[in-house]
């Protein structure tokens, strides 16, 4: 991934749109009681990119900051003044290129999920920070072929 390079997403049914440039600033899993009501899942896949490269099309509803299409009710991203986070899972691209670097709140992880072992491994939220490590880049071995759904 270079820094000219983007990242498009969207929700499910297609009015909303957004893309982000370059690569994540932060990527992270969060088991939170929240993200798991939100996403109606286990947990949260989010990356931060800065708000500055962040461009967006369609109608978004937000509840809490948290972004979602105004049709499908599919969530995208939370929109901050100076950062914008977006849901791994709406991107194009799947599987994404894209990796946590930590987890958070992992007491509230569902038990038949392994810890990320190159992961920061966080009991609650993050300390914010002023300076961001770079996205770590572990070593994966390359998942078996599946046939695409
Ligand atoms: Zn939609
Ligand atoms: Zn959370």
């Amino acid at each position: 991934m270079s820094g000219d390079d983007v990242y498009t997403g969207g929700c499910l049914c297609g009015a909303v749109r957004f893309s982000v440039k370059g690569a994540p600033l932060r990527v992270g899993l969060c088991h939170c009681q929240d993200c798991r009501r939100v996403s109606g899942s286990a947990f949260n896949f989010f990356g931060v990119w800065s708000r500055s490269v962040y461009e967006g099309t369609g109608e978004l509803g937000t509840f809490e900051g948290r972004s979602f299409c105004s049709v499908c009710g599919s969530r995208v991203a939370s929109l901050r003044d100076d950062e914008a986070e977006i849901m791994v899972g709406a991107l194009d691209l799947a599987p994404s290129d894209i990796i946590p670097g930590y987890e958070l709140w992992i007491g509230r992880r569902e038990p038949w999920l392994m810890n990320l072992p190159w992961a920061e491994q966080y009991h609650h939220d993050r300390e914010p920070r002023t300076i961001d490590a770079p996205p770590i880049e572990p070593d994966i071995p390359a998942p078996a072929q599946q046939s695409e759904t």
